[in-house]
């Protein structure tokens, strides 16, 4: 049974009927065109012929008629043209008649074709007979002794159309034949191509299916360029991606639980510690001092977490931010940080127009971030600077300081998130290990781009740049 569901048969379907539609049109034209064709060429013959006829007879019409020559001559003439010839003299009486045995010789013959041909007109006419069942051309002529003179009678000649009807149903049988074999060729044709097209869709649906059971390991061997090539591609690009994103997200989560994990287990002991204990005054003050600093970390994690997903969720405002403002907001509320941790925090901001547009809140995120790190790497007597500068279309910033550096393998990774050079120092100063994935994210949201040059044991410098508001888009 056609399942008209499938393509397959859809296209056999579709390709059928559009066979079928042609040949019909082509037909019903063929047909008429032929028979129009005949019909011309055998009145053509018919009109040439009789007129030779009657060229030939004209003399003998006006003087004494000899009805037995005219006979023969018109059945010598009906043989040659196939059709049957009559002879009238001016009174439409027959004088010769090329069917001798039961003819019209002697009789009046009355048509309106002959009236035509008396008035030095042809006459036709196509009719159906039904004393022979089958449609005639019949045409009359006019017999003149000179041009342009009166008629002295006419040639009749009937001849039957029978034979454009063989041809007809020679051509309709010769159609249906191409038809049959035209469907058939489509037929295998349209199996060929929908196993082409339904193959690899086959393949896809299945690769899909077992992708929405969480075996992402996907991939379909892309044999073609065309459409079905493409998504094939498309597919494959798509399955890698999610994979990526997928373990991504795993290594994700499982980062986020392994670093809630610490502080929850020291809450936790400390929790049980104070309540399953007496304790003097004073150590209890140290655990709830521990308790307190714990719970903090949590609460910075918490805060980096949240911050990372409104990234993600590319929740940025657009305001116009002057950077160079900014900046030094930022550097005069920690500058007295750094003065308690004797370091130096200096700047290099020079004047000048440094718009960008996006979220101000975020962008002081990424400076204060940077600020702290520089802060938390250094050593006391060490310095920090933040220097600005205007690029063509970009404003840069640059952090550096003469901390503990990052080594040089480590480079790479810095910007991931939860990566830490040193896990128990970065742990210990309450860092997230999220601090530098918020800065590359942010800057990147905001359509800048950030990097690190950094020497172990020297320094470091952290950079980034954001594209700067044109000034038409400024003045809006
Ligand atoms: P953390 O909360 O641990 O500081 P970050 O993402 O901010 O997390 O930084 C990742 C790691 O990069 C840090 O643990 C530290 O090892 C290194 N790092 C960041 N900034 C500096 C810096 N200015 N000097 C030296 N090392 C740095």
């Amino acid at each position: 049974m056609l399942r008209f569901r499938s393509i397959r048969s859809r296209l056999t379907v579709t390709f059928l009927l559009a066979i079928l539609a042609v040949m019909l049109i082509v037909g019903f034209f063929l047909d008429q065109l032929i028979e129009n064709y005949y019909i011309k060429s055998r009145e053509d013959n018919l009109v040439r012929s009789g007129t030779l006829a009657g060229r030939f007879v004209a003399g003998q019409l006006k003087d004494q008629v000899d009805p037995v020559r005219l006979s023969w001559l018109a059945e010598n003439f009906g043989r040659q043209m196939n059709a049957r010839v009559i002879f009238v003299n001016r009174k439409g009486i027959v004088i010769g008649d090329s069917v001798i045995v039961g003819g019209l010789l002697g009789q009046l013959l009355d048509r309106d074709e002959l009236t035509a041909a008396f008035a030095g007109e042809k006459g036709i006419s196509i009719q159906y007979s039904e004393l022979s069942k089958q449609k005639v051309m019949q045409v009359a002529l006019p017999v003149q002794e000179e041009e342009e003179g009166e008629p002295v009678g006419a040639v009749f000649l009937s001849a039957s159309l029978q034979e454009i009807d063989q041809i007809i149903a020679d051509i309709r049988g010769f159609l249906t034949l191409a038809t049959l074999l035209a469907a058939a060729l489509t037929g295998i044709g349209a199996v060929f191509l929908a196993r082409r097209f339904t193959g690899p869709l086959e393949l896809l649906t299945e690769a899909a299916g077992k992708m929405a059971e969480g075996k992402l390991e996907q991939r379909i061997p892309v044999k073609s360029e065309d459409e079905i090539g493409r998504l094939a591609r498309q597919f494959n690009l798509m399955a890698e991606q999610l994979n990526y994103y997928t373990k991504n997200l795993r290594n994700f989560v499982a980062n986020v639980a392994h670093e809630l994990r610490t502080p929850l287990a020291s809450l936790s002991l400390l929790i049980k510690s104070l309540k399953d204990y007496e304790m003097e005054t004073e150590q209890r003050q140290e655990f709830l001092d521990d308790l307190d600093h714990e719970m903090d970390r949590l609460i910075a994690l918490v805060r980096d977490l949240l911050e990372l997903t409104t990234l993600e969720a590319g929740e940025t405002r657009r305001e116009h931010i002057a950077l160079d403002e900014l900046i030094r907001d930022l550097i005069k509320q920690a500058l007295p940080r750094f003065d308690r941790q004797d370091i130096r925090l200096l700047s290099d901001l020079p004047a000048g127009e440094y718009m960008v547009a996006g979220s101000s809140l975020q962008l002081r995120q990424v400076l204060h971030n940077l600020l702290e790190n520089a802060l938390k790497y250094t050593s006391p007597g060490g310095w920090v600077k933040v220097t600005l500068w205007r690029e063509e279309e970009a404003a840069g910033v640059k952090v550096e300081d003469t901390g503990c550096g990052i080594p040089e393998k480590d480079l790479p990774f810095i910007f991931e998130r939860f990566f830490r050079v040193d896990r128990a120092r970065s742990r210990e100063m309450g860092g997230t290990g999220l601090g530098l994935a918020i800065v590359k994210e942010t800057v990147e949201a905001h359509g800048g781009r950030v990097w690190v040059e950094s020497k172990e044991g020297e320094g470091s410098a952290f950079y980034f740049t954001l594209p700067l508001l044109r000034q038409d888009v400024n003045n809006y």
